[in-house]
């Protein structure tokens, strides 16, 4: 069975990642698919990718992250299910689920890093 103990060295069984990795891109394309028709079923899929994502130790990427609500998991599909708007000032998107009307921001990617390389170079002087 599943002993912990012995799953002490780091490696992780790769076909087995490999294996999750793709289940969670099908029940991606799946929720994406049925969100519009079937958001509750739509919402069970991405339940159902981030189950396998915790159990295999696998990291649902930013991209995926993006594209369901933390709250609801609904599939975020811009103009359908979620209403997208930049915010200037805050340099965010700002992305509001219209399943639960949950609002999330993310910041731009590019100045987010373009920050962090100034303040660490700040840093260094
Ligand atoms: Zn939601």
């Amino acid at each position: 069975m599943h002993d912990r103990r012995d799953s002490r060295s780091r490696k992780k069984p790769e076909n087995w990642v490999k294996i999750a990795k793709e289940r969670i891109d099908i029940l991606f394309s799946l929720a994406e698919r049925e969100a519009g028709k079937h958001p509750e079923r739509s919402k069970r899929y991405i339940q159902l990718a981030r189950r396998i994502g915790m159990r295999y130790n696998v990291r649902l990427g930013p991209s995926l992250k993006r594209r369901f609500c933390p709250s609801c998991f609904a599939y975020l599909v811009p103009g359908k299910t979620s209403r997208v708007r930049t915010v200037r000032d805050r340099q965010a998107v700002v992305v509001k689920c219209l399943s639960c009307g949950k609002e999330k921001s993310y910041p731009y990617i590019r100045e987010k890093k373009a920050a962090r390389t100034a303040r660490a170079a700040k840093k260094k002087s």
